[in-house]
């Protein structure tokens, strides 16, 4: 927060004149930003732009594609991330799930984690070794790195996955929360002394109680309890007061995002970002906005009481870039969409919107269908009720036609469900290249698909459906191919320069392409997904 970044950063405040001059855009910037705001769905970015008065009103400022897309269908936060700086699709980064089923490791748990090195004995898809091994492709940082040995690439995140796949393999610093500290994994690379200032920081502010934050009337008038089905709290009207310690609530809280940007402010000062001839690249993901979603659901007053926050909390991190005289352009995105929980659409008016029917349950459906066949084991693996499913590999292939083709029967013939596609139909259409708008269900379930990680079937539910019965611990969700969850924000800004907003679609695959020729990365066409968008100030999309 606030009091926190000028505490990390005072000392070199003293330190640092600043020199620059007005950033013209015909001039590369020495530093890339760029910022991931977890479930910052477009729908949120329309509804609350007009209130936004501070960092993501001068982010607004400049060039907005408000109909932005991450585009895949498994729209999860590691997917989402990977798709932001390697300018590709999950189909192409490898990243199609948070986890994925691989039946073919030693261990015996079979899940695997999207940034974890299951290879490392003794660990779990839970306790896990932290890696970028799964992640194919490289990132910008990467790249300006290959291309400039002085560059620096700094990844600092809420979630260790969003480090790991904006950071890419061999960053400078990798930084992430663990519970009650910013960690790295990364082994042999000097940490900068601020880290455990930040760390001791925020240790302070997480072991002290919290009275509720003030409001709005603009969040006072969202404030209204709703009840929810399958066992939750009520939510609707929360000021995020908390207990001392209490973890869980802190992350669902503003407070989490301030405390990741006061570690990135500190490492800008740390190892003097931006500073130098050679560029350097800070990704930045946020995740409270997330753990809120998740926790309230997108429409009570605690979604507009983060995203008041997160406007200040960024406002305040792009003062202290200026207060240092660094040159500097920022893009921000989100990793994924997200939408509210089904009680309070369905008040608002979507007559649809349901919880799922926990028959769908991958482990439920599993059982009715091998007792079924008169068939052994769990049948069908998977997480959830819908997206990848894997078929037992200790079947015999003649089993598991027998089970695949029972299984996509009796998901197609439930009312909750849109499509299913199995591995065949996706492996016989190419990855589409049209405008994402465009696409149909199963080239969205394409951009998800890679061969050895994903699914032998996939299951669509219908809009607005939302895949949370047991409301105990979350209340709303994001991960399907609909277009709340696919539409995002794309927004790139850079100090003295201002911009439009921009209608026709654009894709996270777009941002690092358009990044890269700012600075002058040299990206082959075809070698990503993306395009370089010549809408953006400063892009010299020629480059391609
Ligand atoms: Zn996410």
């Amino acid at each position: 927060m606030r009091k926190l970044i000028v505490a990390v950063a005072a000392a070199a405040l003293l330190a640092t004149q600043s020199t620059a001059q007005a950033p013209q855009s015909a001039r590369p910037p020495r530093l890339l930003v760029v910022i991931a705001v977890d479930q910052f769905s477009a729908n949120l970015f329309d509804e609350y732009r007009p209130h936004f008065t501070a960092g993501l009103a001068r982010l607004a400022s400049g060039t907005v594609f408000r109909n932005g897309y991450q585009s895949h269908a498994m729209t999860e936060t590691c997917p989402g991330h990977s798709t932001i700086l390697t300018g590709d699709h999950p189909a192409r980064t490898g990243i199609v799930n948070n986890n994925w089923i691989d039946q073919s490791i030693a261990r015996s748990d079979k899940s695997v984690y999207c940034a974890e090195d299951e290879t490392v004995p003794g660990t779990s898809s839970i306790a896990y070794k932290v890696s970028p091994r799964h992640l194919l492709v490289p990132t910008l940082g990467e790249l300006m790195k290959a291309r400039w040995p002085g560059s620096r690439n700094v990844a600092v995140a809420g979630k260790d996955r969003a480090a790991v796949m904006m950071g890419g393999h061999n960053p400078d610093q990798r930084w992430y929360w663990t519970g009650a500290k910013y960690d790295t994994d990364l082994a042999g690379v000097a940490v900068p002394p601020v880290v455990a200032r930040v760390n001791a920081l925020a240790a302070a502010g997480l072991a002290t109680a919290r009275q509720p934050l003030g409001t709005t009337p603009f969040c006072q008038s969202k404030a209204r309890e709703v009840a929810i089905a399958g066992g939750g709290k009520p939510v609707g009207s929360g000021r995020f007061a908390r207990k001392a310690g209490d973890q869980g609530a802190f992350r669902a809280s503003p407070e989490f995002d301030g405390d990741t940007l006061a570690l990135a402010a500190a490492l800008v000062d740390a190892m003097q970002l931006g500073k130098r001839t050679d560029p350097d690249l800070l990704a930045i993901s946020l995740s409270a906005t997330d753990y809120v979603g998740h926790s309230y659901g997108t429409e009570g007053e605690e979604m507009c009481l983060q995203l008041t926050e997160l406007d200040r909390e960024i406002g305040d991190f792009l003062k202290m870039l200026d207060s240092r005289g660094i040159d500097y352009a920022v893009a921000l995105t989100a990793d994924h969409g997200g939408k509210d929980i089904p009680e309070r659409e369905r008040l608002a008016g979507t007559a649809d919107a349901a919880r799922v029917d926990p028959g769908l349950n991958v482990g439920t459906m599993g059982k009715v269908l091998v007792a079924r066949l008169g068939l052994s084991g769990p049948g069908l693996l998977g997480d959830g009720s819908y997206g990848d499913i894997y078929l037992d590999r200790r079947l015999r292939a003649s089993e598991r036609e027998r089970l695949l083709k029972a299984a996509v029967a009796a998901y197609r013939a439930h009312p909750q469900v849109e499509a299913v596609f199995t591995a065949r139909q996706l492996q016989a259409i190419p990855v589409p290249t049209t405008p994402p708008e465009s696409w149909s269900l199963i080239q969205r379930v394409r951009a998800s698909y890679r061969m050895g990680r994903s699914g032998d079937f996939f299951v669509v539910l219908k809009k607005d459906v939302t895949p949370i019965a047991d409301t105990t611990r979350y209340v709303a969700t994001h991960g399907s191919l609909w277009d709340y969850d696919r539409r995002v924000p794309i927004l790139f800004w850079r100090p003295g320069t201002s911009g439009t907003t921009i209608e026709h679609s654009a894709e996270t695959t777009d941002i690092m392409p358009t990044l890269a020729s700012m600075i002058g990365v040299p990206v082959q066409p075809g070698s990503v997904d993306g395009h370089c968008l010549a809408d953006v100030p400063g892009a010299h999309c020629a480059i391609r």
